[in-house]
């Protein structure tokens, strides 16, 4: 049977978000089957029967998966040291109130000046799949860069070049304007992109990200989606 943490799997299974729920732990507001628990780190199964000042909820985590265009300037982490908003705030901001108490979890990381495709899950078993470096996940980028790339500087990045943590895997490379190029990476290292780019002599102006898997970025900026039950057992 199927066994979490209370304060964890209350928010896996959305009733409010992992910190609010051991708060409210403490606070003696939750009762897991008629018993009062004061403890946010209990073992509890999942199925069981929890009440939350009185409402009766059950300790269920449907799988989600959902693409969320992330903007210029937000940080993908818990808190910005700049204050200037981190993704999680924008995504809940945006969610509807049923889908905004889930614990949610960012499938990997994009540079706070990336825009593009990233994936939230309230399941980390999500995360660990999506950033696996051995699943070669592959992920497709546009970048605007300075000068044009010559064909045989594309190949380079094709064929894999070096940099300081090792040898790039090979990769997709090509043109699709005179200043942009697309590069589809199957390894995430940090910077890896604006690194690659760097290194041939074409530095990075803007960055986004496409696509993750079969997974296409089709949401507007800031705007989210839910991913159907096929893109995620078939595309990711
Ligand atoms: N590569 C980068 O350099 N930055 C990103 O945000 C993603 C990939």
């Amino acid at each position: 049977e199927r066994a979490d943490w209370l304060a964890r799997a209350l928010g896996r299974a959305g009733v409010m978000p992992q910190q609010e729920a051991e708060q409210a732990i403490r606070d003696g507001r939750v009762k897991v089957e008629g018993r009062l628990e004061l403890e946010p780190f209990a073992p509890v199964r999942l199925g069981s029967n929890v009440f939350v000042d009185g409402w009766a909820h059950r300790l269920e985590a449907p799988l989600h998966v959902l693409m969320f265009h992330k903007p210029e300037g937000v940080i993908v982490a818990g808190t910005d040291p700049e204050g200037r908003g981190t993704v999680f705030e924008r995504l809940r901001a945006v969610l509807p109130p049923d889908m905004r108490n889930f614990e949610w979890y960012a499938v990997g990381r994009l540079d706070r000046d990336t825009t593009g495709l990233l994936l939230f899950t309230n399941d980390e078993r999500v995360v660990q799949h999506g950033t696996s470096p051995d699943k070669h996940l592959p992920k497709r980028y546009v970048a605007q860069v300075a000068g044009k790339p010559s064909e045989e500087t594309l190949a380079r990045l094709r064929e894999g070049i070096v940099l300081e943590d090792g040898p790039t895997r090979p990769a997709g490379a090509r043109l699709l304007a005179p200043e942009c190029v697309e590069l589809v990476l199957t390894e995430g290292r940090h910077h890896q992109v604006k690194r690659m780019l760097a290194a041939v002599g074409h530095p990075v102006r803007t960055l986004h990200r496409q696509a993750v898997g079969t997974v296409s970025l089709d949401v507007p900026v800031g705007d989210w989606r839910s991913l159907s039950p096929g893109e995620v057992t078939g595309g990711l």
